[in-house]
């Protein structure tokens, strides 16, 4: 969990990387969607512009077809950016325990004040290219820095910003972050789990050594 350019992303891609754990952004689902401009797509795509959450049902319709195209559940997965909602951290508990005889749940809070999540996002670029979606900052002295100007260091495509990166977009996403903050926190909290908490203006590297001892003592911390 953590408000929009929190570094959930990054993060996520880091596990990806070490863990082979596989990355379930609800966000990148919603963008495939509209970009294959499927009946989701078109039903999602002025939420995303506006900066509005789309519908519970939507979300788990396309949780749903996501699973149904798997032929088996990945052994680890990171949810970035979902649970957005209680209704969401309800459904995905209950899933859970429905399909698996065991699993662990780890939940992990990146802090981070908004002055920094917006100066991060108002700079975040990323790659174009479909298979590559790297993410760049543009801030001068961030370590994820594009060598080249606006070209992916990997794959040498165009960088771009989102399109609901702006300004205004960006106060309805941290308003609706912190509005169900809490609730998320709570449900799990009546369930028996704790929050890791992990300061997110950190190094990319500090983040994921912290994330790692939160995984290894199961996060259970505060
Ligand atoms: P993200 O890439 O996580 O910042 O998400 C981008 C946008 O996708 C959000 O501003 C929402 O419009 C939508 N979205 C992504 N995940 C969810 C979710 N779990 N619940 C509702 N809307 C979501």
């Amino acid at each position: 969990m953590g408000p929009p350019g929190s570094g959930k992303g990054t993060l996520s891609s880091l596990c990806v990387k070490h863990f082979g754990w596989y990355q379930l952004s609800t966000g990148n689902l919603c963008r495939d969607h509209i970009q294959r401009d499927t009946d989701i797509g078109k039903r999602i795509k002025r939420a995303l512009d506006e900066g509005k959450l789309v519908a519970d049902d939507v979300i788990a319709d396309m949780i749903k077809q996501w699973i149904k195209s798997q032929d088996e559940l990945p052994r680890g997965i990171i949810f970035d950016g979902y649970p957005r909602t209680k209704t969401q951290a309800e459904l995905l508990y209950n899933f859970l325990q429905e399909a698996l005889e065991e699993f662990d749940l780890i939940l992990v809070k990146l802090h981070v004040d908004s002055d920094l999540v917006l100066e991060r996002i108002l700079s975040r670029v990323f790659c174009s290219n479909k298979t590559c979606q790297t993410v760049y900052s543009l801030l001068k002295e961030s370590p994820m820095h594009p060598k080249a100007s606006m070209v992916c260091d990997k794959c040498s495509s165009p960088l771009v910003h989102r399109t609901d990166d702006t300004k205004d977009t960006l106060k309805n996403r941290i308003h609706l972050y912190y509005e169900n903050e809490q609730d998320i926190i709570d449900f799990y909290v009546r369930k028996g789990m704790s929050v890791g908490m992990i300061n997110g203006a950190q190094t990319v590297q500090d983040v994921f050594n912290d994330f790692k001892k939160l995984a290894q003592q199961k996060a259970y911390v505060c």
